[in-house]
């Protein structure tokens, strides 16, 4: 495995890759890898001849006051990870090769950016979109794949794709989660083991929603009453959303009809954790 830390090193190596006829597949990710991550390496290698992963913890997606500066960073642990899940080159840069000092360009989604996550985190997904449209001009891969945990930011992406046509196939991957239902997540190494314990209500209320649906409810309001339910037996979590949004345009709906996604935010402690389900109604 190369490591390659230059963004000039790393688009030489991928177009000299390129001009060879291979195909570049492309995990972007903020590093301290799990297995959700490793989920997103195997499906990029399925797909493509050579793998390249990326660890940048990028300060543009944060807001003041947010975990950046705490954000972990197990740099050896991660490159061992990356050698070992069969990754071909760990794109690992510093702020520096990224961001010029007086960078002044920026890419924004204006639609689907809004709600959700970008209500409560205003500036967000200018931060993503931005610094994923550079690896993109750096690693110059044929396909990336992001996971469906960031529902909200993979359909940005998707859109940053197909707007601004960005010739780069993106591959969903599906969500990993511990053997318990706790979604996988840097973050989870925040919480005390009381808190990872409550953490478990995110997944109990969306097998609550899901069980609701197969019973035949419909009705939003109905639903967001029954999952909110299931999160304030639960003291020490504070709701930030819960959403139901057409899964394609992520505007709200009333009723769950074709495919909806339900989109949760909550804080246990200093920690925002998040996660989803797509609810799937057969036509009635
Ligand atoms: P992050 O390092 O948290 O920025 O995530 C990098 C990529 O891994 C993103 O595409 C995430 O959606 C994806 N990812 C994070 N957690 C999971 C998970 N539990 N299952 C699948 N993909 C994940």
């Amino acid at each position: 495995m190369e490591i390659i830390r230059t963004v000039r090193e790393m688009q030489r190596w991928a177009l000299e890759e390129k001009r060879k006829g291979r195909f570049i597949g492309f995990v972007p990710t903020m590093g301290c890898l799990h297995e959700g991550h490793l989920s997103l390496v195997k499906l990029a290698r399925s797909r493509s001849d050579l793998v390249v992963l990326s660890i940048f913890v990028n300060p543009i997606q944060f807001l003041p006051g947010e975990d950046f500066s705490r954000y972990p960073r197990p740099v050896e642990r991660d490159e061992s990870l990356c050698l070992e899940s069969g990754v071909d080159v760990l794109f690992y840069p510093d702020s520096a090769q990224m961001y010029a000092p007086d960078h002044s360009v920026i890419i924004e989604e204006t639609l689907l950016s809004r709600g959700l996550c970008g209500a409560t985190r205003s500036g967000h997904f200018k931060g993503v979109t931005t610094v994923v449209a550079k690896l993109f001009n750096i690693v110059i891969p044929d396909v990336a794949v992001f996971g469906q945990k960031d529902a909200q930011q993979l359909r940005v992406i998707q859109r940053m794709i197909r707007d601004l046509n960005i010739p780069v196939e993106i591959i969903p991957g599906p969500i990993v989660r511990e053997p318990d239902g706790l979604a996988m997540s840097s973050r989870n190494r925040y919480l005390t083991p009381a808190e990872r314990q409550d953490a478990l209500c995110l997944r109990r209320a969306l097998d609550h929603v899901e069980k609701c649906i197969q019973e035949g409810e419909r009705d939003v309001e109905t639903l967001r009453k029954e999952l909110a339910g299931v999160l304030d037996r639960v003291p020490a979590v504070r709701v930030e959303y819960i959403e139901f949004v057409d899964d394609e345009t992520l505007q709200p709906v009333k009723r769950v009809e074709r495919l909806v996604l339900v989109a949760l935010a909550i804080r246990i402690g200093l920690t925002r954790l998040i996660d989803n389900t797509v609810l799937m109604t057969r036509q009635d």
